[in-house]
């Protein structure tokens, strides 16, 4: 495998990384995971804000951002991959010596690392419906911000793993806020609801596009916090994410949904949205 990493195209196992960088020493920077359809990438622009943003609000200075699209073209073409592909991106404010917690006061690069791999979609998730674990949200206020600093992440997706769930939804006071790495949508008499825009979330690009979906075929959705107490009074439920797309959910924790059947609006989402895409 071929990867991006400090200016050159290096193959994975002779890429070197300083172990003084910030981002293996403090998580100090920000990721984006973007996808193709058709080999091209979706919604780039929107990725790209995304970032621009995340680089914003850590105040990481990197001004190359114009010229990532052809190094991943580039990428793309080493690596010489056939199917759907999934694109990592991550910029770390660098590596600098001694380690100091605030800023380096010298000038220094930033890293970025890129790689390329094919999508392992998961068809049988999408149709069947997946289940999903409700875990406490111990993340950081900042959760619009796409850091890469993601044990909370890592240690509740495990747990989802250990109890053959497919996601860990959160709850902060109660709210459910999003997946561990998916927005949460809930349906009650045919009107949407998922968690408003904010510091607790990240807004996902898929998020956007289902509710950009919602306004061309005329569904109401609602941004909203749902209280974990009111989930059974709602009908249905779905998770969406760049690899996850629209995903059914079918049972959280014990409950299960609708005899495990997905919902109707999901299903009718999950159709003009694969039309979408197959269209793009
Ligand atoms: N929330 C979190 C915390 C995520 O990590 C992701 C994945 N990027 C999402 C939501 C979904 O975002 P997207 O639709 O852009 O993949």
């Amino acid at each position: 495998m071929i990867v991006f990493v400090n200016n050159e195209f290096v193959p994975a196992e002779k890429s070197a990384l300083s172990p003084f960088d910030r981002g293996f020493l403090f998580a100090d920077g920000v990721y984006e995971s973007i996808r193709t359809y058709n080999k091209k990438l979706f919604r780039y622009e929107d990725h790209i804000d995304r970032l621009k943003r995340s680089l914003r609000e850590i105040r990481l200075d990197f001004k190359e951002l114009a010229s990532i699209k052809n190094i991943i073209i580039e990428l793309i073409k080493k690596n010489e991959l056939e199917n759907e592909l999934l694109v990592y991106l991550q910029i770390t404010r660098g590596a600098a010596f001694p380690r100091t917690h605030s800023f380096p006061k010298e000038k220094i690069s930033p890293t970025i690392f890129i790689s390329v791999q094919e999508l392992k979609e998961s068809k049988e998730e999408q149709t069947d419906g997946v289940k999903v674990i409700l875990q406490e949200d111990v993340r950081w206020l900042r959760c619009d911000i796409k850091s890469i600093s993601l044990l909370p992440v890592v240690l509740a997706s495990q747990k989802a793993t250990e109890e053959n769930a497919a996601e860990a939804i959160l709850l902060r006071d109660g709210m459910i806020t999003e997946g561990t790495h998916t927005n949460f949508f809930a349906v009650k008499d045919e009107t949407l609801y998922t968690a408003p825009k904010s510091k607790l979330i990240l807004e996902g690009i898929t998020r956007k596009v289902v509710l950009e979906l919602c306004e061309k075929f005329k569904i109401d959705f609602r941004e909203e916090f749902i209280n974990k107490d009111d989930l059974k009074s709602f009908d249905e439920f779905f998770i969406t994410s760049t690899t996850k797309e629209i995903t059914p959910v079918t049972s959280i924790d014990y409950w299960t949904i609708n005899e495990g059947n997905p919902g109707k609006i999901t299903m009718s989402l999950q159709t003009v949205f694969k039309k979408l895409v197959e269209d793009y």
